[in-house]
């Protein structure tokens, strides 16, 4: 039985009831974790407050350099937590690799802004009286993950949680709390106190739903779907603690008839098939312009044609099985929908034959063009791999298209006119537009969601203010 970890100490969870980790590979299975409630996670969150009397008044600079050293300790086990993550989520080892590599990074650079947490002074308030602007931590912060990027998603939360003082439960999918739990050990190993990182395996029903009403945390940081994350807030409200919402997304594509139609093709397909698809932060629609749309559209059923399906453990997959059967049969009635609406199917749209294949929750990468505007794939969020691509006439029609659902996450264009790229980052309704560019995510930038992919920023020097509460000090320098 793997195992819970909060206080400091691993937590077997005996007496309890168990989750079965699967491979989604093979349907094999790799693991079995404590089924936490709320009971678990009232032990982990009592832990974190007590740790976080002390943490909190650690100095700055020394939480950094923990930060760093943990990381470098996650950094030093890489080898051995990869192909973990890869049997409990699926995806490919080299992807697995690049997510810890990512874990590491981020939280070197929250832990590299220590020394640079600051506020304000406002002089001459009054007579002899000056104001301060003052940052605190907020407490203990739940932080609720869920299975595509098991550790970044994580990392994002992490850092600058940390170094700004507060303590953090996690509590990861119930489908991928191997690496996590082991991630918490080995920080806390490398120097880490005891309840300042803790993890509590469960389901999102219970502990997840316990977190996020508990009254002893003080803010919320969720990401995963916006259904699920909508209700939560309503039970964050019990004490009305902060919450930053990371959701769904429905990124749009924009390729002009001036764009390079490689390196857009290269990155839509890229952008789309990486973690099987599987990605908040993926190109979910493309709207290429009608002059160069038959070009575009071959050059990038060229690459798909290429993508390798396989389990993640075999060299030389480039995509690995959808995570659940659940999220397979999603895509499989969305790609219906579009097929049903009078797409022509470029590629996929099916289940690949062959023994490899027989008990993983393969799907082949999919590429459609033109389904009607109102089918599911044009209108819901697509977490899996496949590709619609649709022709416009022009950049109002392509930005009126981008933004014509629910959701704001990223967006990107592909154009060589800087009028055109500057009128369509001003326009898109999205946290994040990229211009000629992949969708690469920068820890310096802020990253969240506009409309009903979320609110709340991660990354940047921005997510610390999104782990502190500011205070205004009058000070007067005589008492008379
Ligand atoms: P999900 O909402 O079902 O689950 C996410 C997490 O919430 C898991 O840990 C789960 O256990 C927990 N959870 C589920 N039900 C809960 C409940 N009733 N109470 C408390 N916790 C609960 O999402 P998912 O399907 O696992 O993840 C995919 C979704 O996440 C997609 O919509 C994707 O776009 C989104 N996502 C968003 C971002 C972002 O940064 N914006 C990043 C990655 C994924």
């Amino acid at each position: 039985m793997a195992f819970m970890f909060y206080g400091g100490e691993r937590i077997d969870g005996e007496g309890l009831d168990s989750l079965t980790i699967k491979d989604p590979a093979t349907g094999e299975e790799v693991a079995e974790v404590p089924r936490g409630g709320a009971g678990e996670v009232d032990e982990a969150v009592r832990a974190a407050r007590e740790a976080f009397l002390k943490w909190s008044r650690v100095p700055a600079s020394k939480r950094g350099q923990m930060l760093l050293e943990a990381a470098a300790a996650v950094e030093a086990k890489t080898g051995e937590l990869a192909p973990v993550l890869v049997s409990e989520q699926g995806k490919p080892l080299r992807e697995a690799k690049l997510e810890l590599h990512a874990f590491v990074r981020t939280l070197r650079h929250y832990g590299g802004m220590a020394k640079n947490i600051r506020g304000g002074y406002v002089p001459d308030l009054d007579t002899d009286t000056y104001g301060m602007v003052v940052r605190r931590p907020l407490g203990v912060i739940g932080a609720i993950v869920p299975w595509n990027f098991p550790t970044t998603l994580l990392a994002n939360k992490l850092g600058p949680a940390l170094v700004t003082g507060n303590t953090v439960v996690a509590k990861p999918a119930e489908t991928t709390p191997l690496v996590t739990t082991r991630i918490a050990e080995i920080m806390h190993r490398a120097g880490l106190p005891a309840g300042v990182f803790n993890v509590v395996t469960g389901r999102g029903s219970e502990a997840g739903e316990a977190l996020a009403a508990h009254p002893l945390v003080r803010k919320l940081a969720f990401t995963g779907s916006t259904p699920v994350g909508k209700m939560l807030v309503g039970k964050a409200a019990v004490n009305l603690k902060r919450t930053t919402m990371e959701l769904g997304g429905s990124d749009p594509m924009i390729v002009c008839d001036d764009a390079n139609l490689q390196k857009a093709a290269s990155a839509a397909s890229v952008g789309r098939f990486f973690n099987c698809g599987q990605a908040c932060l993926a190109i979910k629609r493309v709207f290429v312009f009608d002059a160069v749309a038959d070009e575009f559209i071959e050059t990038l059923s060229e690459k798909v044609g290429k993508l390798k399906l396989g389990a993640g453990i075999e060299k030389g997959t480039m995509i690995g099985p959808l995570h659940t059967s659940g999220g397979r049969e999603e895509v499989e009635e969305q790609v219906q929908s579009a097929v049903d609406s009078g797409a022509k199917v470029l590629h996929g749209a099916k289940r690949p034959d062959g023994p490899g294949f027989a008990n993983g929750n393969f799907y082949e990468p999919t590429l459609l063009v033109e389904p009607s505007h109102s089918s599911k794939v044009a209108t819901e969020e697509v977490f899996g791999p496949a590709l619609p691509v649709w022709r416009v006439g022009d950049l109002d029609e392509a930005i009126e298209r981008a933004n014509g659902t629910p959701f704001g996450l990223g967006s990107s264009v592909w154009t060589a006119d800087l009028n055109r790229a500057s009128e369509a980052a001003e326009r898109i309704e999205a946290g994040y537009t990229w211009v000629n560019s992949p969708q690469v995510v920068y820890d310096e930038l802020p990253f969240g969601g506009w409309k009903e992919s979320g609110y709340g920023k991660e990354h940047g020097i921005e997510a610390l203010d999104y782990y502190t509460e500011t205070k205004a000090v009058v000070v007067k320098r005589h008492q008379r």
